[in-house]
């Protein structure tokens, strides 16, 4: 069986990547925030040139799915109406910032972004590899800790402070000073042979032994375990989605009460939402993958610790499909457990370590993975459905 293909970018609006339903075209609304009216455009957009179906990513970007080669430049017309496409797709690869999704108006994070951004826009900005990205975590406590990112700007005991992902410690810094520290942490990333074929992130790089400057590991960073849940926050109700996807019906009725924020947990935020919504239009759809997109308002509703990718056939590296088993399966997942079915071993999902990954191997044919990620050694192998039922049933687990 062959490796699947690492393409070592993601896709952006204006570079976006084939699949097996069309182009996937990415994007990054500005502090992960679309107005009411940008949200109503996307879904349209969406609508008239996709397929309808919007994946929410890891990193609180949003994807259009089944975009044809024909589409694609008038989809990119409608989103530069609405302001969320960049100027050039090297400006809009670069801007992989992610923001805490509980940010105020004019705070630390909004500032530190714009810097950052800024920073990130001009000439003699690092040229850094496809999937390197910033966190800017500024709230009360750090809450994106466990989202991929390689430099951090954070909140500890004593103020901020900016710090290489794989480092527990970091350089003190003020709302005025952090995005240029973090440019100049992204710099020698670059100059000490972090990404030497264009590609590598900051936590293998210092596991292989890079050695910080003494000055940028002064400061320990507060370790926090956040786990973000459907239910009313301070800035709204946040909601999520059955495998983190939506379709365009509910992210427009979403939309229509006031702005959405995009969070990396892949749920939405709704700002002038306090009690979780229900849906009232789209489940209706029938006869397509729409008609099953579910919105999740039960902090408890056990499709939560269930993770699974687009699998076949809308994935071309795919061997077998994802979601109609995570579905089948998540109801009489043991309690504390979370599952993640990966249509191959590159593990899109959910790159992490999981209680169970299944990884399909074949059509309807698993290999299950104890306390790993998809690419780690299986404890048992070729499983059909009934034989997953029965390893999930059993005591060990
Ligand atoms: S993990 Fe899933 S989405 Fe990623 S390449 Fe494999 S099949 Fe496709």
């Amino acid at each position: 069986m062959s490796a699947p293909e690492i393409k070592g970018w993601c896709p952006g609006a204006l570079r976006p990547m084939m699949s097996g339903d069309g182009l996937v075209v990415r994007i990054r609304p500005r502090l992960a925030r679309l107005t009411s009216e940008q949200a109503l455009g996307l879904a349209d957009l969406s609508r008239r040139f996709g397929n309808g179906l919007i994946d929410l990513s890891a990193r609180a970007n949003i994807q259009l799915r089944g975009v044809t080669e024909a589409s694609h430049p008038l989809l990119i017309d409608g989103l530069r109406d609405l302001g969320l496409v960049d100027d050039d797709a090297t400006l809009e690869a670069r801007r992989n910032i992610t923001v805490t999704p509980f940010w105020r108006d004019g705070d630390e994070t909004c500032q530190i972004t714009e810097a950052l951004e800024k920073g990130l826009a001009a000439p003699d900005a690092p040229e850094l590899p496809g999937k390197f990205g910033f966190a800017v975590d500024c709230g009360p406590t750090p809450v994106l800790q466990a989202i991929s990112a390689d430099i951090r700007i954070e909140r500890n005991a004593n103020g901020l402070i900016c710090r290489a992902d794989g480092c527990e410690t970091g350089m003190p810094v003020t709302e005025r000073t952090a995005a240029e520290a973090a440019l100049e942490l992204a710099r020698w990333f670059l100059g000490t042979g972090g990404a030497p074929d264009g590609r590598g992130r900051m936590a293998k790089h210092l596991a292989r032994g890079a050695r910080m400057p003494e000055v940028m590991c002064q400061a320990s960073a507060t370790q926090t375990a956040f786990s973000a849940r459907p239910g009313e926050t301070e800035i709204g109700a946040m909601v999520g989605f059955e495998f983190g996807q939506i379709d365009d019906e509910l992210l427009s009725e979403l939309g229509t009460p006031g702005p959405i924020r995009v969070t990396p947990w892949r749920m939405l935020l709704l700002e002038e939402t306090r009690a979780a919504p229900t849906r009232t239009r789209g489940a209706a759809r029938s006869g397509d993958a729409a008609g099953r997109v579910g919105l999740i308002t039960e902090p408890n509703d056990p499709r939560l610790r269930v993770t699974a990718c687009t699998g076949a056939p809308a994935c071309t590296q795919a061997r077998g499909k994802t979601r109609s088993l995570a579905r089948k399966l998540a109801g009489a997942l043991p309690a504390n457990t979370h599952l993640h079915v990966s249509g191959c071993t590159k593990g899109c999902a959910h790159p992490t370590v999981c209680d169970i990954t299944l990884v399909a191997t074949a059509p309807d044919q698993y290999d299950l993975i104890r306390d790993g990620r998809a690419q780690d050694a299986p404890a048992m192998t070729g499983l059909n459905q009934d034989q997953i039922q029965e390893a999930l049933n059993a005591p060990q687990l």
